[in-house]
């Protein structure tokens, strides 16, 4: 049986930029839309050219994509000509394949935010399709507060769609503006209004207020509707929008949908949205979301004993897709609770195949559970897991010692008179027979005692020129008697990798030391430095 096709609309750009804390620049917003022509979406909406000056420059010229590049604006205003209106002209001169203009479709807004009569506002819905229509634009109509709008006035909300649709709109748009429409709503109405106009003219554009945007967008594809309005990470004003990173796989991989329709996003483009959600996040400067369905780190993670050694067995039984079809990673959490075959799963993931009887699982194990009663963890600390094991099967190459150091914090007036708190370490180490000594100052004593450190490591130097930390994170744990302090850090180097080391102590300095050691005898070991 041939499948319908059905179509994604990304509006990250626009709607996503209305994110709090989210500021796109003009190279962001050409990075994302190629992250996004990547993917497969059909359209990219890109902006609103006039509202502000990037926008403006992104529309200023023609942006060469696969997908279907999309400006943004508002109907024409009340009581003005199409031609007459600035707003509009500037729209319609931007370089785009469509516009989708966002239209009132609720009476009373109607009344009182445009303070114009229902007949007016059908007549601008009509002249701006027009308008844009005569410059050879591909035409989409948001219907702004559509679900309420219906529920007040639904003869109102549906000539406001059929206005758009008689004129010549590619699109309607139904827009649950304010998220607060549930599932079963959302199918009652769309399938009513896919009565006057033909699905596959029919979107949906659904927004987060009740988590539920994503289940609405299906609701919609269900009673009919056939394009599908979202962004990437669910990026969007207040809770967000439809999270299309959700959707696409859920798309692509349940029977239900993907026995039914078709999308533009390829099987490879799919195996690579994990790569495509995270890199958003890095241009935002924000940790992935560890929880996000399909994607997160922890979307096949395992932690109990019993569901591990299923999971080896048959990963089938536990999991609802292969996590490879979207590019993420199965993972077996390695903890207190975890059994041997937790261990031997994460011991096969580092490359270290060990009978399941050998008796060094069980002391691996045992080492395991009597570091996380003092306060390890492992399970967020990979490297750390992969040097203990391996220290265990003496595979870990003894590179420097620490002979010494000290971390000074001294708080003092300087030239100026003011006072400040300045931190310094200095850090002895012994390479061979080389002896180096390395001082430095730092934000705080971690800091200087990690420059320092770093600073001279004799021959191995070259190999830890790369090494950077991305994440430093302390939490002290009430270990009975005494506090205990456990400090995690990331860490990544040039070719990407991000790893994460663990240290434990009473003090908050030596659990820091502990986590910057391993994480510097991790990258020695895995860029293969010489002993
Ligand atoms: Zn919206």
């Amino acid at each position: 049986m041939a499948r319908e096709r059905l179509y994604l609309f990304d509006t990250t750009l626009r709607d996503g930029a209305q994110t709090n804390g989210v500021d796109f620049t003009l190279a962001d917003k050409l990075a994302i839309a190629g992250m996004l022509d990547e993917l497969g979406v059909d359209y990219i909406e890109a902006g609103y050219p006039g509202a502000n000056p990037i926008d403006t420059s992104f529309f200023s010229e023609r942006r060469p994509m696969r997908a279907r590049v999309t400006a943004f604006g508002m109907t024409r205003r009340p009581g003005r000509s199409a031609s007459n209106d600035p707003g509009l002209v500037a729209l319609l001169d931007a370089q785009a394949d469509a516009i989708c203009f966002v239209a009132k479709s609720w009476d009373y807004h109607v009344r009182i935010a445009l303070e114009t009569t229902g007949d007016e506002n059908l007549a601008s819905i009509r002249d701006s399709v027009r308008a844009a229509k005569a410059k050879g634009r591909e035409v989409l109509i948001d219907c702004e507060h559509f679900f309420d709008g219906y529920k007040a006035n639904p003869s109102y909300a549906l000539a406001c769609a059929k206005a758009a649709y008689d004129e010549g709109a590619r699109w309607v748009v139904l827009c649950d503006t304010n998220g607060g429409t549930l599932p079963h709503e959302v199918e009652d109405i769309v399938g009513e209004l896919c009565k006057a106009i033909p699905g596959d003219h029919v979107g949906i554009h659904a927004h987060n207020d009740t988590e539920q945007a994503v289940a609405n967008s299906f609701a919609a594809i269900r009673a009919g509707a056939r394009q599908i309005q979202g962004t990437l990470n669910g990026l969007g004003e207040r809770c967000g929008n439809a999270n299309l990173v959700s959707i696409i796989p859920t798309l692509k991989l349940k029977p239900e949908y993907a026995d039914k329709f078709e999308i533009n996003v390829s099987d490879d483009a799919l195996g690579r949205i994990v790569r495509i959600s995270h890199g958003l996040d890095e241009l935002l400067n924000r940790a992935p979301d560890r929880h996000a369905p399909y994607v997160g780190e922890s979307a096949f993670a395992t932690k109990a004993g019993i569901h591990a050694s299923a999971i080896v067995k048959e990963p089938k039984t536990y999991e609802h897709i292969a996590p490879e079809r979207v590019g993420n990673k199965r993972k077996l959490l390695v903890s207190d609770q975890a059994g041997r075959s937790n261990v031997l799963a994460e011991l096969v993931r580092i490359g270290l195949s060990l009978d399941k009887d050998d008796a060094r699982v069980m002391r691996l194990l045992d080492e395991v559970k009597e570091r996380e009663a003092v306060g390890y963890a492992y399970e967020a600390a990979d490297a750390s897991f992969e040097l203990l094991a391996r220290r265990m099967l003496g595979q870990v190459p003894h590179y420097f010692d620490v002979e010494k150091f000290d971390v000074n914090v001294e708080q003092r007036n300087n030239a100026k008179g003011q006072r400040v708190t300045v931190s310094q370490a200095v850090v002895k180490i012994k390479v061979g027979d080389e002896e180096l000594i390395s001082v430095a100052e730092g934000i705080g004593p971690v800091n200087a005692l990690d420059l320092a450190l770093r600073k001279d490591l004799g021959k191995y130097q070259s190999f830890i020129t790369g090494l950077t930390l991305t994440d430093y994170r302390v939490r002290i744990l009430n270990g009975g008697t005494q506090a205990v302090t456990r400090v995690l850090i990331e860490s990544t180097d040039e070719t990407g990798e991000h790893w994460r080391t663990v240290g434990v102590s009473a003090n908050i300095i030596d659990a820091s030391f502990q986590a910057l050691m391993d994480s510097i005898v991790y990258k020695l070991m895995k860029s293969g430095a010489p002993t």
